[in-house]
């Protein structure tokens, strides 16, 4: 029996190293794939007789015969691994019980392909993948098109430094966009696709792609002068010689330290432009690791705890048709539930039909779904079986399920649209967006209570929110006094809020927050906003002629101008713009990216247009300024590429403290 599951576990797991190491296309779940790894583990330990030297848990990885193969000088390991904040503890306890307390360093693990980039007199010479830890492949051309790598050290000395080639998903996203547009293979996931993009035998396509490298190791010859004598000096060295490090390392001073930076970062993880599947936790001091040395397969004075997972697989049991506020039907995913990045996912997105032909997932076929951006769950690929071609295609909707009209397609756009105005679901969707926090913020009215203000036939539009009197309200369901007092009142008080809210509640195609933050700061008012034409809007930095043609076109309908007109009618009126206090900014352009610690974003912003500066949502060669927070992702890389001067929040501070 126990054999016979170890064998099932190794031909299984070796199954998925093939797909996931040298095809790079897993075709299970990183959390599946580890829980068998863990059971084979727990039966070997069990049954030490029946480990051989072929099993998945004696070995790291596999090297393909794509690249020339090429020996390590110095071996590359994995790493052990757990989800359990127990399994850390007990593994720093049994540290102390033998070398005492130890510092130890956390650094956030980057969901990569480990590299080892060799250096001679501070010259790259060498690139190799992690392969099976002992010969990994030569791609040392593809390498020096990774910007981050540095090809020249700020000193000339010979190292080798390991670190983990990443796409930051913003990327990822894109690529895979093109991919869907030109009918290409997708990439499961950015790990993927930054592995597939690396190891390209062509390398001019992996300078194409958006690839960037945080480095961990650094190993030094023991000639060397000074050498750090700990894991966090190490790399604070790299830093200087020029490599890119990853900036949120952090020394703790136990494991309890750890664990609070692992439940951090299980958290923040979703803000970063770069995919993280866990925490690294390695013992600071050199001596105590050269003491505790290596398993078969990993250092024992390191360990990963990994973050529930973002991707699983589950069954698809139905698909729904949803009408969203532009009226446009979005495929929906009914899954049997299944735990998926900390909550109980049944739902998925599919955005398009042409997805879902190009996915070709039919009811009955088991999936593949991950959170995208980190919320909304999506169905990624079909898991391969041979039952999906006796399953019956599935077909796209001819009529909307919500009123019945014929649908249609719009020139240029992939989605099926309801043009119906009247129809039920559209309008409630359109409503549901306009009190949402991005648009409107009419916080006390939510969907239950839009439902039955559209089903009393109280609402048809956004402005006959602002006709309902409180005595309305008090007819609804379950409403007394007090709560309809703070619905009247939540849509009162939004009448006056910042022109760029009630721009973003419009609806408007390609127009979302950021896009409508650039166009009330340039036209203050709506009126002027309304008169502007197409040319004149494209020449906005980070407009576009797209979006200044929908813009136009939506200002001219009929429709539109008498809801303008209407809302106008009952008091809905932007608070007028902030008047400029100073003109220091004045021709600047700020883009803002990532987090910061003293400002919301908002905050930074109306600083900048108060000192007569602009806001864009991308940078350009155009763009004068990046102000970068925390984890500042795609738009720092991209100012760096362009030469564009990047301030950090505190030189912000200084330029701006007392100004205004
Ligand atoms: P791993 O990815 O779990 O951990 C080791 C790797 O972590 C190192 O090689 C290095 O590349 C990386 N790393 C990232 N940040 C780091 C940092 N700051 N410091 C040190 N190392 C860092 O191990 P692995 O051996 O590369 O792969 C095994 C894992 O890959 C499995 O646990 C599983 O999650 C996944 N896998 C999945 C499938 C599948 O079919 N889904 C198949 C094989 C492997």
């Amino acid at each position: 029996m126990v054999i016979e599951r170890i064998n099932f576990l190794k031909d299984e797991i070796n199954k998925a190293n093939y797909l996931y190491y040298v095809q790079d296309n897993p075709s299970i779940s990183d959390f599946e794939y580890d829980k068998m790894f863990a059971e084979l583990k727990e039966l070997e330990s069990q049954n030490p007789l029946l480990i051989t030297p072929d099993s998945p848990t004696q070995r790291v990885g596999s090297v393909s015969e794509k690249f020339f193969p090429y020996k390590h000088k110095h071996r590359l390991y994995s790493l052990d691994n757990t989800y359990e904040y127990d399994d850390l503890k007990d593994w720093y306890n049994k540290i102390v019980k033998e070398y005492g307390n130890q510092e130890l360093v956390c650094e956030l693990k980057i969901d990569g392909l480990a590299i080892a980039l060799t250096y001679e007199n501070g010259i790259f010479v060498r690139g190799v993948t992690r392969g099976d830890g002992i010969t990994g492949e030569d791609i040392t051309n593809n390498l020096k098109t990774v910007k981050a790598i540095p090809l020249k050290l700020f000193e000339p000395i010979d190292i080798e430094v390991r670190g983990e080639i990443y796409m930051p998903k913003s990327s990822f996203e894109k690529l895979n966009e093109e991919n869907l547009q030109n009918g290409e293979k997708l990439f499961a996931n950015p790990r993927n696709a930054a592995a597939g993009s690396i190891r390209q035998l062509d390398s001019t396509i992996t300078a194409k792609r958006d690839l960037s490298m945080f480095c961990y190791t650094a190993i030094l010859s023991e000639r060397a002068q000074n050498l750090p004598k700990n894991h966090y000096d190490s790399i604070m060295y790299l830093k200087k010689l020029g490599f890119k490090i990853n900036p949120n390392i952090q020394l703790c001073k136990n494991a309890d330290d750890a664990v609070k930076y692992c439940k951090i970062w299980d958290e923040k993880r979703f803000d970063l432009d770069y995919a993280t599947d866990g925490v690294v936790i390695k013992v600071n001091n050199f001596l105590v690791q050269q003491e505790m040395g290596f398993t078969s397969r990993a250092p024992k004075w390191a360990t990963a705890f990994k973050f529930p997972p973002e991707e699983v697989t589950t069954t698809l049991i139905g698909i729904e048709e949803s009408v969203g506020k532009t009226g446009a039907i979005t495929p929906v995913a009914i899954l049997e539930p299944v735990q998926l990045g900390g909550s109980t996912v049944s739902r998925a997105s599919m955005h398009n039909y042409d997805e879902v032909g190009r996915l070709d997932v039919r009811i009955g076929d088991r999936v593949y779904i991950k959170k995208a951006a980190e919320i909304i769950p999506q169905v990624v690929k079909v898991v391969d079986d041979n039952e999906h071609f006796n399953r019956k295609p599935y077909l796209p909707p001819e009529f909307c399920p919500s009123c019945g009209s014929k649908l249609t397609t719009h020139p240029k756009e992939v989605n099926l649209y309801c043009d119906n105005p009247d129809c039920p679901e559209k309008i409630r969707a359109k409503i549901e967006y306009w009190v949402s926090k991005d648009a409107m913020d009419i916080d006390k009215v939510g969907p239950s209570i839009i439902e039955q203000l559209y089903n009393k036939g109280f609402v048809r539009t956004p402005s006959d929110l602002y006709k309902l009197t409180m005595q309305d309200f008090m007819q609804l369901d379950l409403v007394k006094e007090k709560s309809a007092y703070n619905m009247y009142t939540s849509i009162q008080n939004s009448k006056h809020n910042p022109l760029s809210r009630l721009l973003t509640a419009f609806t408007i195609k390609n127009v979302g927050k950021e896009t409508a933050g650039v166009l009330a700061g340039e036209y203050g008012t709506l009126e002027n906003l309304m008169n502007a034409n197409a040319e004149e809007l494209s020449e906005i930095e980070g407009i576009g002629e797209i979006i200044a043609q929908d813009l136009y076109e939506f200002f001219r309908k009929d429709e539109n101008i008498r809801m303008i007109e209407e809302l106008k009618s009952l008091g809905v009126e932007p608070a007028p713009p902030a008047e400029n206090i100073s003109d220091e900014f004045k021709g600047k352009t700020f883009v803002l990216t990532g987090t910061l610690q003293n400002f919301t974003r908002d905050e930074a912003s109306e600083i900048i247009k108060k000192m007569g500066g602009k806001t864009s949502s991308s940078v350009s060669k155009n763009t004068s300024f990046v102000l970068a927070g925390e984890n500042a992702g795609s738009k720092l890389d991209k100012a760096e590429k362009l030469g564009v001067i990047i301030l950090s929040e505190n030189d912000f501070i200084k330029m701006t403290e007392g100004r205004i």
